[in-house]
């Protein structure tokens, strides 16, 4: 890396002792790049084996990478905590502002240890780091914590935000963190982490400048890469109606959960599709910074007032291909002002929309099955009805009975108490995006170390595919290739929107400018090792592949690859341990 690059600086902070300090890490960004690289180590360095992950001493790690800044869509921040929703590793990644604000601050990472004994609010400009009295937005929703911050502190422009809403605050497993109020690190529950250190918000602004080892080459590099981009008919396609676009052409191949996956074509998907939103109720498009492709969406719903006849509240919603599958065919919802409505108050609570869905589709069926009663849920789930969702919601927050505080520890919990594991839809606990394509989709939720599907993004191997012939073992390694990969990708912190941009001769012209040599045998090294040193944790936490629940429901509902065979999972993951513990070497 280039000399003095402030990448290499990490801030300490310990909420405890209210102080802070500066480390010269080196060591870990020339060897880890950046991003997931270097937030897996400082994890292993800062996690004390085997401890609660409410312990103060779990550490809330960001880290961002090298080329933030110098080329587009290096947008993203990397978090790393251990998860409370499946206590071994938490990891999320979120755009908005917040990488730029991070690099520009002067900082390749921060690490946040301790906790506060009353609510607080962190801001870092540069060098200077203060710690606020939060109790004045303690409990307030996050859209409101947000509009406070942005009054009260300085940075318009060029700082980003990050606060938890009241679900956070009340530790609900799945809690997300919200960013320039559009953006999330929404899976794994890192909103409950910020809450159990009373950690509202931290606002992070700079105006440090970088440096590149050769500038006319830098200029050329990046005027091609920024073509590159525009030129992409998959990135037009995002630009245009956002990832939603996904809907139609996932539910004609019945693709598409839908109601907790009894089925996965959804009769009515053209009133849920991108292309209706778009018609009916887009309101504009944001990019994250320093991205040209601006793929987020956000609604404008527009709300009467009760008692006043020609009064409108008009709100901004963001919406993507995730949420309207989770809070739209997941509950049945085809009205999609309801999904917009259900949306805003996942929004203010500070939810992750994928797992709320899920475990919503999961009570309503129980109720159906009568696993549960009224007794438990106070009201009456039905598919489709989401005015009873956006209850369900404020209770899962409120937890007014054992039955919502079960809910609140994600449906792998809920399931195991009141019964139903068989289409309770968490893979590692963690609760089901919304692919149902294929063994290529279940293992990468099965083995992807987040278990997301942007892991390995085994549903895109799905539907490459489909009507060819491919064994397990041909599967398992084409994930375990893609996951390595990725490991790069999101240590550099690319929108994983560009990978075929970013391909590996790309990324090592690119490194070069920023001060790395590597070729790439050494460079898809890295990403197994990295793979590698993020499953050590996973393990050391009490993951393992034997113990991975494979719920019946998507063996029983019928795949574009047809009936799913729970053997074939089997063995894939088998092979997918082999890989991992190199017991199977790859060309
Ligand atoms: S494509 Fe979308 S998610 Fe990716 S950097 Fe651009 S705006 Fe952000």
């Amino acid at each position: 890396m280039l000399l003095n690059d402030p990448l290499a600086k990490v801030l300490y902070i310990d909420l405890s002792r209210r102080s802070f300090w500066i480390e010269y890490r080196q060591d870990l960004f020339e060897k880890y790049l950046g991003g997931v690289g270097v937030a897996s180590m400082l994890l292993k360095e800062e996690c004390p084996e085997g401890i609660d992950p409410f312990d103060p001493k779990n550490p809330i790690i960001f880290a961002v990478g090298p080329l933030v800044g110098l080329f587009p869509m290096a947008s993203k921040t990397v978090a790393m905590f251990k998860s409370p929703l499946t206590g071994n590793l938490g990891e999320s990644h979120a755009g908005g502002r917040s990488a730029a604000s991070i690099r520009l601050a002067g900082y390749g990472a921060i690490v946040i240890k301790g906790a506060s004994d009353i609510p607080i609010y962190l801001t870092i400009y540069n060098d200077k780091v203060r710690f606020h009295d939060g109790r004045a937005i303690w409990g307030t929703r996050s859209t409101v914590a947000g509009r406070a911050l942005r009054e009260k502190e300085p940075g318009s422009g060029i700082r980003c935000i990050m606060r938890i809403g009241v679900a956070g605050e009340r530790l609900v497993r799945y809690a997300c963190v919200i960013t320039e109020t559009f953006r999330h690190f929404g899976r794994l529950g890192l909103g409950a982490v910020f809450g159990s250190k009373k950690l509202k918000a931290i606002v992070i602004a700079g105006n440090n400048t970088l440096q590149v080892k050769k500038g006319k080459i830098y200029k050329e590099a990046y005027k091609e890469i920024f073509k590159r981009i525009l030129s992409l008919s998959a990135l037009k396609k995002y630009h245009d109606l956002g990832t939603p676009v996904n809907i139609l052409p996932l539910n004609k191949i019945k693709a598409l959960p839908t109601r907790n996956l009894k089925t996965a074509f959804f009769e009515e998907a053209e009133k849920i599709s991108g292309e209706h939103f778009a018609e009916n109720h887009l309101g504009r498009r944001l990019a994250c910074t320093h991205c040209p492709i601006a793929c987020i969406h956000l609604a404008a719903l527009r709300q009467p007032y009760k008692d006043e006849p020609y009064f409108y509240k008009t709100t901004f919603i963001s919406y993507d291909y995730e949420l309207i599958y989770a809070l739209g065919s997941m509950l049945g919802i085809s009205d999609s002002v309801g999904i917009l409505r259900l949306l805003d108050e996942i929004e203010i609570l500070g939810l992750d929309a994928i797992s709320t869905g899920v475990v919503l589709a999961w009570a309503t069926e129980a109720f159906e099955k009568g696993l549960i009663t009224e007794k438990e849920t106070e009201l009456r789930p039905k598919w489709g009805d989401y005015e009873s969702y956006i209850n369900m919601v404020r209770k899962i927050v409120t937890q007014p009975n054992d039955f919502y505080k079960t809910l609140a520890l994600g449906v792998d919990e809920a399931a195991k108490r009141y019964g139903g594991e068989e289409f309770a839809l968490a893979f590692g606990k963690n609760e089901m995006p919304g692919y149902h394509t294929g063994p290529g989709s279940y293992l990468g939720f099965l083995t992807g170390a987040r278990h997301s599907h942007l892991d390995s993004a085994g549903y895109s191997f799905d539907q490459k595919y489909l009507g060819k012939e491919f064994t397990s073992k041909d599967l398992a390694i084409a994930l375990f290739k893609e996951e390595s990969y990725r490991q790069i990708l999101c240590s550099l912190v690319i929108c994983l929107f560009a990978r075929s941009v970013y391909d590996c001769q790309t990324v090592l012209r690119l490194l070069d400018i920023a001060g790395f040599t590597m070729n790439e045998k050494t460079l898809r090294q890295l990403g197994e090792e990295i793979l590698k040193n993020k499953y050590q944790f996973k393990i050391q936490e009490g993951f393992s592949f034997k113990n991975l629940r494979i719920p019946k429901r998507i063996l029983e509902t019928i795949s574009p690859h047809g009936q799913l065979k729970e053997d074939f999972l089997r063995e894939a993951i088998n092979v997918y341990q082999q890989l991992l513990e190199g017991k199977i070497f790859l060309d």
